[in-house]
């Protein structure tokens, strides 16, 4: 049997669009907004949302086998207003650690709690070159010196107030996508690259008239980046689970762009060997690119269902993904290798 065919061309749109849809946790509506209006043009699905506003699709068919599910995560780094200094500039608190160097100098968004938004840059407090001299490279960039200089007429707390800008807003990092000889380089492809996954999994199986072989439930989930994302919305009965994530790229590591990884070890220990095992005898069998590693600061949202209490086998794979939570770059050849995956992984029993 051969793996239903990808189409790369509707790949890279749906990713790139999904990129450019803000979606820092906490704030992620719009993303699984999208998901949820591209995946209902699925009548094989059924769409269903659970309580803390994760979507979950459900592709029931009839089999004696347990159902099995797979999780990716819509939600990446961001921050939110901390603080509106008295010079009308903001103050920050990063959402899952993202590395101040990264994001100096790029453009971002300010949400409202009245639905409007602000456009504004992030800066260290010392950028004037003209007025700071060598500070400007030695100030530390930390949450203390780094600052939001808001695109609108303000130099007082007040007037910032008065843009509508409250404690609490929502403050998204532009993404800066841009795709080149099949690497898309973009913040944040940890995770939508492998929703995307998911997505061109379904579509791929849907359209060649193909399908799981016993029931499947796809999380998209939406709190991963704080470490309890997929805790909730795997139903009990879910014997399998696995977390398709980005894959670890850089000094030491086993993994590249171009492959995709079973992760044997991360930070919150060892994975499922039985499912492991499963999971190559597929790659080798279809002949996806493949490599196996270990992450060292790394936790997966199935590892979030597992404390929990979670009773399910529990895998993670991906596709390798360079400089993660800073200025990533990931390749078509490990996203097609780990859509080919999922897809080997539901077509067999
Ligand atoms: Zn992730």
């Amino acid at each position: 049997m051969t793996l239903p065919t990808i189409d790369t061309n509707y790949f890279t749109i749906f990713v790139v669009d999904l990129l450019n849809i803000p979606s820092p946790t906490g704030f992620v509506e719009p993303a699984i907004e999208f998901v949820e209006r591209e995946l209902s043009k699925y009548k094989q699905l059924q769409l269903s949302r659970t309580r803390k506003g994760a979507l979950v699709a459900k592709w029931e068919v009839k089999s004696d086998l347990p159902p099995v599910a797979l999780t990716a995560h819509v939600d990446t780094l961001g921050a939110v207003v901390k603080e509106i200094k008295s010079n009308g500039r903001l103050k920050l608190s990063r959402i899952g650690g993202i590395q101040w160097p990264s994001v100096e100098t790029e453009g971002v968004w300010i949400f409202t709690s009245k639905g409007e938004k602000v456009r504004g840059s992030v800066l260290i407090d010392t950028a004037s070159g003209h007025v700071h001299g060598a500070a400007g490279s030695e100030t530390p960039r930390n949450d203390d010196h780094m600052e939001v200089r808001l695109d609108a007429r303000t130099s007082s707390e007040k007037e910032t107030r008065a843009l509508g800008i409250n404690i609490g807003d929502c403050v998204a990092f532009d993404p800066r996508v841009e795709v080149t000889n099949g690497f898309i380089r973009s913040r944040f492809l940890d995770d939508k690259a492998c929703v995307a996954n998911l997505v061109a999994a379904i579509k791929s199986m849907a359209e060649s008239g193909q399908g799981p072989v016993r029931s499947v439930y796809f999380l998209i989930s939406n709190y991963e980046e704080v470490g309890h994302g997929a805790a909730a919305g795997i139903p009990s009965d879910v014997a399998e689970l696995i977390s398709v994530d980005m894959a670890v790229v850089g000094n030491g590591q086993e993994s590249d762009e171009f492959h995709a990884t079973l992760c044997i070890k991360d930070s919150g220990g060892p994975y499922h060997e039985g499912l492991n095992k499963k999971l190559r005898a597929l790659a080798e069998k279809y002949n996806i690119p493949y490599k196996t590693d270990v992450y060292p600061f790394y936790g997966s949202d199935g590892e979030a269902f597992w404390r929990a209490g979670g009773d399910v086998a529990l895998s993670l794979i991906g596709p390798g993904i360079d400089a993660s939570h800073n200025y990533e770059r990931a390749h078509m050849d490990g996203l097609i290798a780990t859509t080919n995956w999922i897809m080997a992984y539901l077509l067999n029993d």
